[in-house]
């Protein structure tokens, strides 16, 4: 059987991967999987998002449900609107980070939780097999405007509040953050600074994802204006990146780290992924609380968070998920409670970010046929703790080996053919013999 989806929902070139007809195929496998009932329909603001809307709607409608068009919306006020409305499924039309010829599209279950890999599963079941449902006329759904962006700011006003008055650029990328963050934070008193906030789906401004390389002109605005934060979203606002009170970019590995410290407080669980760096975990363990690693990818975050009824779960990408709220990876949330952090904390971003040590992180790609990958991560798993003073070892997505002063991770890659190595290690020379150790092992094999 063909494959739809991909580890972040469907997504690929408009017009070459994704087309308008399979959109329609989808909406009905959709209602077909769900069997009735109201749907939210949101999408960023890529030129292709009408068109593909307009054609999972009429799948949808055909399948006997109902639509609630949300039209352009962040992928977390959709999310938070399904749970919040109690509708019975959610689907965002998006491609995220990717460049404005993509798009794609990812679906939310009644809590607001992104469907789970077995969810999907049966959809392309569904799509493939061509076993969706029509509906005789009598019965096909109708469709009308829902405003989830109000619902959810809303939502948020009840539940959250700033006393102090903070200076903040918010960087949006012309994406869907556009339609709330600016709006969010001046409602709960900021002085906001928009730069990029008008949305354009050719995404003019800059690169999507919102990592240093893409954020240099947000880092120069934030030291320029003197503000106490510099905010950043990809294309559909569930990712969010920070820049410091001195316009240096915050990587990921510390927000997730300063974060979690803070919303664990003296006891709970943190969720974050195989990839993320250990400063998490010290800084965590430091404040009390305990770390569960899972698997890349904000899905497997969320079923974790829920399942261990976690307080936080973030990902180094800036997928951050705050279940006081709800299960969806969340960036205008995620702003928010950076500044919470910061009036609570006291002090400014700068100065918490200084206290996290770096270590030297280094990554590997090894050519690695995809016949082979399952025999060379056998190899791995067998002969890597051996070789290694291994004191821990993950295995819920690729091998991880944590030593005393480090940890190897070793992944087949899910779309390519290469086995990927990533290490840190608390000195550059414990990083080059992980990698190194790691290397030997895969490389025997192939
Ligand atoms: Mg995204």
């Amino acid at each position: 059987m063909g494959r739809l989806f991909g580890t972040s929902g469907i997504r690929g070139v408009f017009g070459h991967d994704i087309t308008p007809e399979m959109f329609i195929e989808i909406g009905k496998s959709l209602a077909t999987f769900i069997g009735g009932g109201e749907v939210i329909v949101a999408r960023d603001p890529r030129l292709s998002g009408e068109i593909l809307a307009n054609a999972l709607m009429a799948g949808i409608m055909g399948g006997g449900c109902q639509v609630l068009d949300g039209g352009i919306a962040p992928t977390p006020a959709l999310a938070f609107s399904v749970r919040i409305l109690r509708k019975k499924a959610g689907a965002v039309i998006t491609a995220s980070h990717n460049p404005p010829e993509y798009n794609g599209a990812k679906f939310w279950d009644e809590r607001g939780m992104a469907y789970t890999a077995e969810m999907e599963r049966e959809i392309e079941r569904i799509y493939f097999e061509k076993s969706w449902k029509g509906v005789e006329w009598k019965f096909v759904g109708k469709s009308r405007k829902i405003d989830v962006c109000r619902t959810y700011i809303q939502e948020i006003l009840k539940n959250l509040q700033l006393e102090r008055k903070f200076r903040v650029v918010v960087d949006c990328g012309n994406g869907a953050g556009s339609v709330v963050t600016p709006f969010l934070l001046r409602k709960l008193g900021c002085e906001v600074i928009g730069l990029n906030c008008h949305l354009d789906g050719r995404f003019p401004g800059r690169g999507l994802e919102p990592n240093e390389e893409n954020l240099t002109v947000l880092c120069r605005i934030v030291k320029e204006v003197r503000a106490d934060l510099g905010i950043a979203h990809d294309g559909d606002a569930d990712r969010v990146a920070v820049v410091d009170d001195h316009g240096r970019f915050v990587g990921g590995d510390k927000l997730v780290a300063m974060l979690a410290s803070w919303i664990v407080k003296s006891k709970g669980t943190v969720v974050t992924t195989v990839d993320a760096s250990m400063i998490v975990d010290e800084a965590v363990e430091k404040a009390g609380g305990r770390v569960v690693r899972t698997k890349v990818g904000d899905v497997s975050v969320a079923c974790e968070v829920a399942k261990y009824g976690a307080k936080f779960g973030g990902e180094p990408s800036g997928a951050m998920i705050f279940p006081d709220l709800h299960l969806a990876p969340d960036g205008p949330l995620g702003a928010i409670k950076v500044l919470m952090m910061l009036e609570e904390i006291g002090r400014p971003l700068s100065e918490l970010a200084d206290e996290l040590p770096e270590f030297p992180i280094a990554r590997k790609k090894i050519a690695c046929p995809n016949e082979i990958k399952e025999k060379v991560m056998k190899e791995v798993s067998e002969e890597l703790p051996r070789m290694l003073e291994t004191i821990s070892l993950t295995t819920v997505d690729g091998i991880r080996v944590e030593t005393e002063d480090g940890w190897v991770l070793v992944r087949p890659s899910g779309t390519e053919p290469y086995i990927r190595i990533t290490a840190e290690g608390r000195s550059p020379e414990v990083t080059k013999m992980l990698v190194e150790k790691a290397s030997k092992v895969v490389e025997k094999i192939i």
